[in-house]
């Protein structure tokens, strides 16, 4: 048995100049016939995804933390402001509509470490929901805050997590349970992962996390400043697109300032 329903949370929105997402010309560099580009600046939306399966429920991603514009880095939270949080924002409330209580949620997925996306786990810390993340990933975390150096990776999120139930893994595939697999991607950040959901309907979604914050990324092969390790990059978008074709995969972009028009709030989208 696959997974039986998938749910998209809807956990606030970011602002960001274009440039992080998008390189050269197409994130708003200045060319030979263009010296006069304006910079933009752009809003994407902060999701997560619940898969419910009969072996458990799954959490990919945790949203930001309602507190970090005044918690995390000032700097930080310059380049990449909460533009939107209101009480239907909280991870609860949005577990609520979907029928869930934090207490139901089996295993937290984390695609990486940054602040967007590991934002409100630490509601989940009392119910000890384990928290499987790439172990590369969690040492480079913690290892940047350490050096004082974490930019997108801040402590108010990581010192409350500390004793939680972390599962790091080192593995390129881990088969969290059947049709769930988590994909080591690197790329973005050191430890990066991807999740794939096959349904009992027949069909497949890969979870980007921020491996591809926007569907022009995945459309040019390309990445903004945002870009961590090129090789590694490269390498999975070919990987990905391949899953694409052999498997009919619809990629689900959490950061796609469309995905509310794709896909409507509070119903399964399979
Ligand atoms: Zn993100």
């Amino acid at each position: 048995m696959k997974a039986e329903k998938i749910y998209l949370l809807d956990l606030g929105w970011l602002g960001g100049d274009l440039g992080w997402f998008l390189p050269g010309a197409a994130g708003g560099a200045l060319t030979n016939s263009n010296k006069n580009v304006k910079r933009t600046w752009v809003e994407i939306p902060v999701t997560a995804a619940v898969v419910m399966h009969k072996d458990g429920v799954v959490l990919f991603d945790t949203g930001i933390s309602p507190l970090a514009m005044k918690t995390h880095a000032p700097g930080l939270m310059e380049a990449f402001p909460i533009t939107k949080f209101n009480d239907d924002n909280f991870i609860e409330r949005q577990l609520a509509n979907i029928g869930l209580v934090p207490g139901d949620i089996s295993f937290i997925v984390i695609s990486h470490l940054h602040l967007d996306h590991i934002g409100q786990a630490a509601i989940f810390k009392d119910y000890k929901v384990p928290i499987v993340v790439q172990k590369r990933e969690l040492e480079y975390a913690l290892s940047m805050i350490w050096q004082g150096k974490g930019g997108a990776y801040d402590q108010a999120d990581l010192v409350p997590l500390m004793g939680a139930s972390w599962h790091p893994i080192d593995d390129k595939k881990f088969e969290l349970m059947d049709g769930i697999t988590l994909e080591f991607t690197g790329g973005h950040t050191p430890g990066h992962q991807v999740m794939i959901a096959e349904t009992n309907s027949g069909s497949t979604y890969v979870f980007t996390g921020d491996y591809i914050h926007l569907p022009e990324e995945h459309e040019i092969e390309a990445k903004g400043w945002l870009l961590g390790d090129a090789d590694e990059w490269h390498s999975y978008i070919r990987k990905l697109k391949l899953i694409e074709k052999s498997r009919k995969a619809k990629l689900v972009i959490s950061h796609d300032p469309k995905l509310w028009d794709k896909y409507p709030k509070g119903k399964a989208i399979d």
